[in-house]
């Protein structure tokens, strides 16, 4: 299979000169907007950050909730678990005391 289409291939030399004309493009760009544009862009630019944030925030809290959840699910399969007597470490199936030695459970 040779059709895979080939990646540009640039030098490191190549790549930082492509990103100094971008900084200067951008550069330029600013310059000329207007103060009030410009305070324009910058309210957009902040407004687009604190979405990120929120949406980032959003994304912690899901995953937060997901692992409480599974957390949850895990004690409760802890529970389910036959228990061990803590004095003989004979099994025990409910019950306050252990059916062996007698100890409180
Ligand atoms: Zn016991």
């Amino acid at each position: 299979m040779d059709e895979m289409p080939k990646m540009p291939n640039y030098t490191p030399e190549e790549l930082m000169k492509m990103q100094e004309e971008a900084l200067k493009k951008a550069q330029e760009t600013w310059n000329k907007l207007t103060p009030e544009e410009q305070a324009k862009a910058t309210a957009e630019a902040q407004r687009m950050m604190e979405e990120e944030a929120r949406k980032h925030q959003e994304m912690m809290d899901t995953i937060s909730r997901i692992s409480a959840q599974s957390k949850a699910k895990e004690t409760a399969q802890d529970a389910q678990k036959p228990k061990f007597c803590p004095n003989c470490g004979t099994p025990v199936s409910g019950g306050k005391f252990c059916g062996n030695c007698g100890q409180a459970l």
